[in-house]
């Protein structure tokens, strides 16, 4: 199959790898100048639980010109809109479009370039992270959820489902992907943003009771808002799913305090917290602590001259 990685960061790179080495075609898209050249140059290093060098394609996205057979959508949430308009050239009619993003709304943003029955939208818990320009670190496995938005797409899907499993990345075609996609969403948003404003691990932050509070209105405020717009979220379960989430990765920094207070770069807090303040706000949904912890990011944000 014929497949472009649109944002070839960290979680790029994984995919891209792994379809690669599965024996796909694959080209990697994107526009950090050191990653674009040091891949070209040295090839893609993987390190982690397995070493290894590729040498895969890279490219910036207005170069590519061959219509693809899937386009996997790996930017940030800020960066999709842009993405999509570079790569235009090679949507194809038939080509399959599948966003694996954090946050919430993107379907809203890709239903501009692409017709519903060509998205697929996932949710995953693959990890990856980027020592530098050109090399991927690739520990531990995971997993990934998905869902033609449209039914008429779902037997397509189905194939797309068979490829990315042959890469053994670990795929189930869901009927219902949208609870998880609004679940990962609320992981995100009640550690993420915390983490990142606390300036401490997931285990640091949730050992008060305290912070506990604030992790439960969070819940609370994400299951509100996704039962006002229809999805079906059951709140208990998800303070369990979230409650072993930070036992496990209890060690780890997650990525918003990498991007913010490791890498002053700009977070995704506008389609996490924020998103389901403004959800809120659009539905009579009150949700005064994602308002405050979405205003408290900007506001670290504009410390940090990234806004
Ligand atoms: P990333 O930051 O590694 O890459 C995203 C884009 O930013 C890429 O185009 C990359 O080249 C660019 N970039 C990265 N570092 C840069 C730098 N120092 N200077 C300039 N440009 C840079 O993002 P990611 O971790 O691959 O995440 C992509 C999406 O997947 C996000 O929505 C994220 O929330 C989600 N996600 C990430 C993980 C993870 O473990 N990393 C897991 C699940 C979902």
């Amino acid at each position: 199959m014929f497949i472009y990685i649109a944002g070839s960061g960290a979680m790029g790179c994984r995919f891209g790898y792994q379809l690669f080495k599965a024996g796909n075609k694959v080209v990697l898209l994107d526009k950090w100048e050191d990653h674009i050249k040091a891949i070209k140059e040295k090839g893609l290093t993987i390190v982690g639980d397995k070493e290894d060098n590729v040498k895969i394609p890279i490219m910036h996205p207005e170069e590519a010109k061959e219509p693809a057979d899937l386009i996997i959508l790996f930017t940030k949430a800020m960066q999709l809109p842009a993405m999509l308009q570079d790569i235009e050239q090679v949507i194809g009619e038939n080509t399959k479009v599948l966003c694996l993003l954090n946050g919430l709304g993107h379907e809203d943003v890709i239903k501009q370039y692409i017709p519903e029955k060509n998205i697929l939208m996932g949710v995953t818990v693959w990890t990856a992270g980027l020592q530098g320009p050109g090399v991927a670190i690739l520990k531990a496995t995971g997993s990934v959820n998905l869902q033609s938005i449209d039914p008429a797409g779902e037997a397509e899907a189905e194939k797309i489902v068979e490829v990315l499993n042959e890469a053994g990345l670990n795929v189930t075609y869901d009927k219902d992907v949208v609870p998880s996609i609004w679940r990962k969403a609320c992981v995100n948003g009640t550690m993420n943003s915390t983490c990142a404003l606390e300036d401490c691990t997931i285990g640091e932050f949730f050992a008060s009771e305290d912070a506990l509070k604030v992790v439960h209105t969070i819940i609370h405020e994400f299951v509100e808002v996704g039962r006002a717009t229809g999805v079906k979220l059951d709140e208990e379960a998800i303070t369990e799913y979230i409650m072993h989430t930070a036992e496990v990765a209890a060690e780890h920094y997650p990525s918003m305090h990498q991007d913010l207070v490791q890498n002053h770069r700009q977070t995704e807090i506008d389609y996490i917290n924020g998103a389901v303040a403004r959800k809120g706000d659009e539905l009579g949904v009150p949700t005064p602590y994602c308002h405050m912890i979405t205003e408290l990011i900007h506001a670290k944000e504009h410390v940090l001259g990234i806004r």
